[in-house]
């Protein structure tokens, strides 16, 4: 069977990637067909580790019941009790079909604990390095008796390694970084190692309400009919995921669709941003905007937010009318380094 797959450029498929246009089947399809094409090359071998996490990404995987299967038809899913013998039987040397690492959750910082040993040494001869979820991906906020495996371990080691952050993290970014590394190699990675293809592009820039945003159309209160959530402390501008045009695991909404402010949950800096909390407002300075509107609504996002946006908000919401962007993609922005 062809599909797009087999004439696939990098090019296309991280434009692709980047509209949320590859559905998680046809990324499981095409990952099957070039792996397929391959035999007899062995299945590629995953060592994934789970430490101390609030297995909140497997939300994505509950919803893809096929995935493991899947991941266990393709690839050589390895035990954790199959790599505490000899790990050196693992590496057959040959760089580009030893094992992909996947580290998630939390580990222990204590040397007499096998499975901290076991990390050190599985790092040094891993292909390729996946720190998933923020508990992985973050863990210079790890809190004291865990390991901060990018600045102890892997800051200090060869090995590439990048971070799919987020709470949860979608089974489409993890199903896209294997297709990547599988077809293409090491993606293109942003200042915190995050691939570009997902991670490029502001929550803001995708919204259907930025023109809510711009025009100064926002809500005051949870439950206010639809419009933009910068009052109620949206961290849309800051944040960079593609959860407007993916949706939650590839359903039909998402959080601000469903009313909820981004809480910047694939941020270095969540949950507290700064001292702001999840649902805290961003200043204008902070949210890089040029809105009028959003500049001269500085003022009243500290504490005392309806009263003072009354003046404002009023004669903005009584000639109200719908978003023209509302219920439209946005532009995507082109990868122009390729
Ligand atoms: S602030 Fe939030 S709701 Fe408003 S446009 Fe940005 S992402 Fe959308
Ligand atoms: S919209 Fe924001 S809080 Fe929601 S999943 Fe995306 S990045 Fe996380």
């Amino acid at each position: 069977m062809k599909t797009v797959f087999q004439h696939l450029t990098r090019r296309d498929f991280i434009r692709y990637l980047m509209a949320g246009s590859i559905s998680v089947p046809l990324l499981m399809e095409g990952l099957a067909q070039n792996l397929m094409a391959q035999e007899p090359t062995p299945k590629r071998p995953i060592i994934w580790l789970k430490g101390q996490a609030s297995d909140n990404h497997n939300v994505g995987f509950w919803n893809l019941p096929e995935f493991p299967g899947f991941l266990e038809k393709f690839f050589e899913v390895i035990p954790r009790s199959a790599v505490n013998k000899d790990i050196s039987e693992l590496d057959d040397s040959d760089i580009a079909t030893s094992h992909i690492l996947i580290l998630e959750g939390l580990f222990t910082n204590d040397p007499d604990d096998p499975l901290n040993s076991l990390i050190k040494d599985l790092i040094v001869v891993s292909r390729v390095v996946i720190l998933l979820g923020n508990e992985a991906a973050y863990g210079n906020r790890a809190p004291e008796g865990f390991m901060d495996l990018e600045g102890n371990l892997l800051y200090h080691v060869e090995t590439p390694y990048l971070k799919l952050p987020g709470a949860p993290v979608p089974a489409r970014h993890l199903l896209g970084m294997l297709n990547h590394l599988v077809l293409f190699g090491l993606p293109k990675l942003d200042a915190f190692r995050r691939p570009e293809a997902l991670y490029k592009t502001t929550i803001c820039d995708r919204c259907e309400y930025r023109g809510d945003f711009e025009a100064g159309r926002f809500v005051r209160f949870h439950g206010e009919k639809e419009g933009c959530l910068y009052l109620l402390g949206c961290k849309g501008p800051v944040t960079k995921n593609s959860c407007p045009v993916e949706k939650w695991n590839g359903t039909s909404n998402w959080c601000v669709g469903a009313g909820s402010p981004c809480t910047g949950c694939s941020e270095p800096d969540y949950p507290d941003h700064h001292g702001l909390g999840m649902f805290g407002q961003l200043s204008s300075d902070d949210a890089a905007i040029n809105s009028f509107f959003v500049r001269h609504l500085d003022t009243i996002a500290k504490g005392t937010a309806v009263v003072a946006a009354a003046g404002i908000a009023t004669h903005a919401f009584s000639k109200r009318a719908a978003s023209p962007l509302k219920g439209q993609r946005l532009p995507i922005l082109e990868d122009d380094d390729e």
